[in-house]
């Protein structure tokens, strides 16, 4: 993330925790997670997030770097023994005050953590993208099977009040027959940060801006119309004497078709001006979120809706309210909105839009009969 959506992050921490909406207070049954890869969003986002929680509690930390794991641990009045390394990782397996493994590493890293943390019968919660590949996303989901264990995948964007309420305005047909979303997901990129020299390798991301950023209009197209693409084009444009872009493409414009007849063009790119924004026109109505998926300040403005122009939308902390959403998931007291078969999806549809540059904008079929089993419009609350 660049430093004006961290900025903007920040500003919704601040306004966070009374904010959240309680589904019934935790009483000293708090659900232990431990945190995978202790990077930018780990560290920016993710353990500052459990003080906010109301399910979910911090008991582990897993690093390559032991010191400043256990420098962290002890600020989080975590024992020593709640550090773990990638190598004595499967000992978490004997380690009862860890039920959910956060996994925040790097996404050709995915697939592996999440198997082997279902393989110490561990629940689990992935980071976005599920993993790098459509075959990985499938074995993480059968593991998860075979564990009888849950896999969630990451989206905050299905907890969080403004993106809600913009679906449940879609469901309650407040814009009229919709007809198009656009979506514009993209930032300026830095091959010297080792957070971004990993985005931009192919094999380690999966596909770059398409599958760090975009991969928000994508499933955002998806739980906005509530119905899934039926047909994709997609085309390039990358500047290969750019030394960040030698394996990935940089910018990608994508149009999907949907069973409705609606349209949503997409576009994403690690060569621009910082943006998360989307769009949605219907025959009455239109409804505009510029930023509509940062971790904060997000601000939604709707036309044709007379008295509701600007919704005041309370912000809250995304990151708590996902890991408290996992947490009573574990305990059975909400359903899994975003299970791993969410995550898939998105993978098969990221591969489709790559397959589609590849043939130089050929169409590329998608209706694969996926559903969403739980809307989140309908399961979470405001
Ligand atoms: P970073 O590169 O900042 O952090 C990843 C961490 O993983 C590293 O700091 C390191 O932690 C650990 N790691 C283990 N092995 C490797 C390796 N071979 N190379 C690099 N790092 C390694 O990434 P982010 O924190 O920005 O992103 C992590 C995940 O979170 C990604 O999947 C990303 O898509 C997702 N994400 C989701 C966001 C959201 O809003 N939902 C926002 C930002 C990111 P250590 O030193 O502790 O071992």
């Amino acid at each position: 993330m660049n430093d004006d959506i961290s900025r903007r992050g920040l500003l919704g921490l601040g306004l966070a925790a009374a904010a959240l909406p309680t589904l019934g207070r935790a009483q000293g049954d708090g659900v232990g997670f431990a945190v995978v890869g202790l990077g930018k969003l780990s560290l920016g986002q993710i353990v500052p997030g459990f003080a906010h929680c109301r399910s979910a509690r911090l008991a582990a930390l897993v690093s390559g770097h032991a010191e400043n794991a256990n420098r962290l641990a002890a600020e989080h009045k975590l024992p020593a023994r709640s550090v773990y390394g990638y190598e004595d990782f499967d000992r978490i397996a004997a380690d009862p005050r860890i039920e959910v493994v956060y996994i925040v590493l790097p996404n050709f890293l995915h697939a592996e953590y999440t198997i082997r943390a279902l393989k110490a019968g561990k629940h689990v919660l992935c980071e976005k993208p599920m993993a790098t590949s459509v075959g990985d996303a499938e074995r993480m989901i059968a593991a998860a099977k075979a564990a009888n264990r849950k896999l969630m995948i990451a989206y905050r964007c299905h907890y969080e009040p403004l993106n809600l309420y913009a679906m449940r305005k879609m469901r309650a047909g407040a814009l009229g027959r919709p007809r198009l979303v656009v979506t514009n997901m993209g930032r300026q990129s830095d091959l010297s940060d080792p957070s971004d020299a990993w985005r931009l390798d192919l094999v380690k991301s999966g596909g770059g801006a398409l599958t760090d950023m975009g991969i928000y209009g994508i499933n955002g197209a998806r739980y906005l119309l509530n119905e899934e693409p039926v047909e994709v084009r997609a085309w390039a444009q990358t500047d290969r004497r750019d030394p960040r872009f030698q394996t990935v493409e940089d910018m990608i414009a994508w149009e999907f078709r949907f069973p409705s007849g609606a349209l949503s063009t997409g576009t994403t790119s690690f060569d621009q001006a910082g943006t998360m924004a989307w769009e949605v026109y219907g025959t009455s109505g239109k409804m505009n979120a510029d930023p509509g998926c940062f971790y904060g300040g997000n601000r939604l403005v709707l036309g044709g809706m007379p008295g509701e122009r600007e919704p005041k939308i309370v912000e809250i902390d995304q990151f708590a309210r996902e890991m408290d959403w996992m947490a009573d998931v574990v305990r059975g007291r909400a359903p899994m909105v975003s299970p791993g078969e969410e995550g898939l999806q998105d993978m098969r549809l990221m591969h489709a839009i790559l397959e589609s540059v590849a043939r130089g904008g050929a169409t590329v079929r998608t209706a694969w009969n996926y559903r969403r089993a739980v809307d989140p419009a309908t399961a979470v609350p405001a």
